[in-house]
Formats: structure tokens, C-alpha cells, sequence
């Protein structure tokens, strides 16, 4: 039983090594290096480049701690060094997995030639045939380049530009206020730079809770941040090491670098799935619940099937796709698929943002009769006594069963607390299961146990626990 990956990433991996356990022989064809995205452009260079950011913002507040500093000043290359170093220890951990799991590793860019053939071109133009009995592609996305900006142009930047750190431009214009726009905004401000945000949408973080986006606008504007919402850069033009953006109201904004993030794509152009009778929906490749493209045996996920573009999407995808793609070559039904609904999603902005399921406003466009609760983190000691006491927690839940419908954080470690919703929610509790928890004191955690203590009130549902615990 031979199964070939097709990309390295977080959602490639995952694959690979599920099915090496199951007990396939695998081959991993990665055209750069494995991680993918993630461990190489994306969650792992920025949050590394976020948490040298926050070291400068309490510096910059030392005073508020009862200490004497002059606040902390970037040393690029020293950054950069300590990024590429994060990212080699993981690529080097990923590499030593896969040959732990004797997974064949082929470098060099795949091409599907038939639907279960890859040919892979190798840097040095030689070439290397897999042939498989199933094929898992997971080619991930590229950045979205809008048509009408020249991004040749040496001072356009995309984020995987931002990521090689060359500078820390000391003027920026970032074009999309999503996740990627205001990690990069964030980071920038804290280290000193003059940050323009230029926003299509009358908000930023389009598609998230207002409240949410009101918050982490406000954070980022008292750092010095300034918005440009519901109009959109129409051109960009460089003058030697000078670029100046024109919005579509007129304006323009002159800087040292336009970064380009309005968000990616899914990048399944050029790799001959279409042509191998794969059906795409433009640059998506289309699947069923089960991951099973329009080709029997041949699987896609993560990025490149589009959704939740999001790492750990990818990696349980991946997985998924990897049993599926066993029990098929032994006979039988396919079975695992990820359910989306419970995931979290995180934003490391400083306060940080973290959510999963619905919002009050799209619960209620679903039908669903439901309560909100929003407890701050102002009250909580942990966080006082950190300094880092904004935001609040935010609690969906459903009248009279008090399931939990969904949650939005902002504040301290927002990325690490929503998963004390999301497991809980997977899991089926209740509001009041969760609120009558013993949490430990004092902790961030405990702004989730009294919002859901009073969401419990609320919905007036039961306190019984669902399943007794056994000890
Ligand atoms: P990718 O990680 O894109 O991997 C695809 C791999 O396939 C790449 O290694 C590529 O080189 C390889 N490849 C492509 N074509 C071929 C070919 N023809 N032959 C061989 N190899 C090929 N997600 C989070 O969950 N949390 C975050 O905090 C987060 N932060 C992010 C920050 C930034 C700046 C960016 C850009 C993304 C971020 N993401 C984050 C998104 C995350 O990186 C992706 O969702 C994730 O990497 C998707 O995994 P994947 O395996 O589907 O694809």
C-alpha cells in the first residue's frame, strides 16, 4: 500500500505520518522545505516576531511595573537570526519525524501526470516519478496578489517578504485589516513604526463579533495604528526606495513599504489536477466530507481545499484524509472527517483574540434562541496583577439547554483560553458543567468559569453534570 503527499505543510505532514502509523508506505514531495506555511512564512515566524514586539511594549510600560528601563529597541538581524532559528528547530523536528516514520521525503515541485502519478522536478531540473495507490494533495495556499498593485515592485511586500525580516520598515502601509494585516500592524507599532491600515470593509477583522472588532481597533489605534475603513488602496507607485498607495477616496499615503495582505489563495493551479480530472472550484480543489476529490483515490485538504484556512485545520484534515485513505485501499467505507464547528481560531495581537463557533449575531441568523455574556477581564486579580487587564470573555449560549453555542475572547493569552470553550463544546457540556468546574485561583481562566456561571443563570439550565465523573 503506497500512498504519495503532495506538500510538505502542516496539513501535508500530518497526512503522511498518519498513514506511515496505519502502516502505508509513504511518500512526502515538498518543492522548499517541510512546515509548509506555517512553520516557515506564517504562524510560527510571526508570533516569534510578536513576542519580541511585547517585549518592547512592557518595556516600554516598565513604569507601570515599578521598574526603571529605557524601553527595549530592535536589532534586526538579531531578530531575524532568532526567527530563523525557531523555524530550523522545528523544520529539523518535523524532518526527524518523518524518518522516525520511515517516510520517504522527495524534494523538488510535484505535478500530477496521471491521477495517481507525481513527477517530481527537482531544483537542479532532474526528475523523480511516484506512483502511488492513493495520492493526498495538500499544496496549501499562496498570498492573494490584487491585479490592480504591481507587486514587482521592490517596496510592495507580501507577508512571505515580511516574514524574511531583510528590515523593519520604519513607515508601512498594510493593505487588508484581517488576521494577517493586524499581526503585522501590532508588531510594527511596537517596534516604532508609523502603520497605516487600509481596510475595504466598514470594520476590521471582517466576518468577527463587533465587539471583538471594536476592541482590538481600539488597542491597536492607542498604539498608534491609524485605520483607513470601508475604502481600499486603488494603485501603488514607487519612487526610488519610496512608495506612495492611492486609496479610492483620493487620499495617498507615502511609505517605505506597501504589505500586501488581503488575505490568500488556495493554490491549486499549475500542478495538472485539473487536467487529471480533479474538479476544482477555481483555485480550490473540491472534496466531500471524507476529503475524497472527484477521483477516486485521490485526496485533498488544508489550504487548498479552501474554509478554515488555518494550521490546525490542515493538520486534522490531514489526518482524516490519511485513514480514509487506508480503510479505502483495504475495502472499506471511509469514516473520519473534522467537524469544523468547534474549532478555535486565534489572532496574537496584543490583546490577544480568540473564538470559536457563533457569535450572538449569527446564532440568532441560524435561528438558534440564545443569551450572551460579557464578563471583563478588569475584574480578574491574575490579570490585574499582570498588567494586562483589557477585554473581556464573551459566552454564547442556548436558552434553557445551555449548550454553548460559541465564545469570543479578547484580552491576555486569548489564543490559549479559548480552547477552554472549544474542548468543552466538542465535548457537549454545558454552561453550567463548565461554570461549576473548581478553576484553579488565580488564573486568566476564571473570567470563563463566572461568564459561564452566569450564562448558566440565564438560560436556567440544570447543573447535573451530563455524564457522573468517575474517580
Ligand atoms: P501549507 O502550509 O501552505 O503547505 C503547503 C506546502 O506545499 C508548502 O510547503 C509548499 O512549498 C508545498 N507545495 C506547494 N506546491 C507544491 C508542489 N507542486 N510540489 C511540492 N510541494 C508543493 N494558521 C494558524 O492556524 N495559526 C496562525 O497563527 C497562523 N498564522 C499565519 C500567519 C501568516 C503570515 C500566514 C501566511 C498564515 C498563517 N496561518 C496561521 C495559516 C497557516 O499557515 C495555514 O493555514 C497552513 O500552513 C496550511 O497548511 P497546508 O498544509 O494546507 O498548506
Amino acid at each position: 500500500m503506497r500512498i504519495a503527499v503532495l506538500g510538505g505543510g502542516p496539513g501535508g505532514y500530518s497526512a503522511a505520518f498518519e498513514a506511515a502509523r496505519l502502516g502505508a508506505e509513504v511518500t512526502l514531495v515538498e518543492k522548499e522545505r517541510l512546515g509548509g506555511t506555517c512553520l516557515n512564512w506564517g504562524c510560527i515566524p510571526t508570533k516569534t516576531i510578536l513576542r519580541s514586539a511585547h517585549i518592547v511594549s512592557d518595556t516600554r510600560r516598565a513604569e507601570k511595573y515599578g521598574l526603571i528601563a529605557t524601553p527595549a529597541q530592535v536589532d534586526v538581524a538579531a531578530l531575524r537570526a532568532r526567527k530563523e532559528g525557531v523555524v530550523d528547530e522545528l523544520v529539523g523536528q518535523v524532518e526527524g519525524s518523518a524518518r522516525r516514520l520511515k517516510v520517504e521525503c522527495v524534494y523538488g515541485e510535484g505535478k500530477l501526470t496521471a491521477p495517481k502519478t507525481v513527477e517530481v522536478t527537482a531544483a537542479d531540473g532532474s526528475t523523480t516519478v511516484v506512483e502511488a495507490d492513493a495520492v493526498v494533495l495538500a499544496t496549501g495556499s499562496v498570498p492573494f496578489l490584487l491585479p490592480n498593485i504591481d507587486h514587482s515592485l521592490s517596496r510592495v511586500w507580501t507577508s512571505d517578504d515580511a516574514t524574511a525580516l531583510a528590515d523593519i520598515p520604519a513607515e508601512v502601509v498594510i493593505i487588508g485589516g484581517g488576521v494577517i494585516g493586524l499581526e503585522f500592524a501590532d508588531a510594527y507599532a511596537n517596534f516604532g513604526s508609523t502603520v497605516h491600515v487600509v481596510e475595504l470593509t466598514p470594520s476590521c477583522l471582517p466576518g468577527n463579533d463587533k465587539r471583538v472588532q471594536r476592541e482590538v481597533q481600539k488597542a491597536l489605534e492607542v498604539l498608534g495604528v491609524v485605520f483607513h475603513l470601508g475604502v481600499a488602496v486603488d494603485s501603488v507607485a514607487q519612487d526610488g526606495e519610496r512608495v506612495t498607495a492611492t486609496l479610492t477616496d483620493g487620499a495617498t499615503l507615502t511609505a517605505d513599504i506597501v504589505l500586501s495582505a488581503p488575505g490568500r489563495r488556495p493554490n491549486g493551479l499549475g500542478f495538472g489536477f485539473p487536467e487529471a480530472g480533479i474538479e476544482m472550484d477555481r483555485a480550490a480543489v473540491k472534496v466531500d466530507e471524507f476529503y475524497r476529490t472527484s477521483v477516486a483515490g485521490v485526496y485533498a485538504i488544508g489550504d487548498l481545499i479552501g474554509g478554515m484556512m488555518l494550521a490546525h485545520v490542515a493538520e486534522a484534515e490531514g489526518e482524516a484524509a490519511a485513514k480514509n485513505a487506508v480503510a479505502e485501499l483495504k475495502g472499506e467505507a471511509p469514516t473520519a472527517s473534522v467537524n469544523l464547528a468547534h474549532v478555535p481560531a486565534a489572532v496574537y495581537t496584543e490583546p490577544g483574540i480568540g473564538v470559536v463557533g457563533s457569535s450572538r449575531d449569527s446564532a440568532k441568523e441560524k435561528g438558534l434562541d440564545v443569551v450572551q455574556v460579557v464578563m471583563k477581564f478588569a475584574g480578574n486579580g491574575k490579570a490585574l496583577g499582570e498588567g494586562h487587564a483589557d477585554g473581556f470573555v464573551q459566552i454564547v449560549a442556548e436558552m434553557g439547554t445551555g449548550r454553548i453555542v460559541g465564545a469570543q475572547i479578547v484580552g491576555p493569552s486569548a489564543a490559549e483560553l479559548i480552547q477552554e470553550i472549544s474542548i468543552p463544546m466538542s465535548a457537549g457540556m454545558t454552561v453550567a458543567q463548565v461554570g461549576h468546574s473548581v478553576f484553579g485561583h488565580p488564573t486568566l481562566s476564571e473570567v470563563i468559569k463566572f461568564a459561564c456561571i452566569e450564562a448558566a443563570n440565564k438560560t436556567g439550565c440544570s447543573h447535573e453534570p451530563k455524564h457522573p465523573p468517575i474517580y
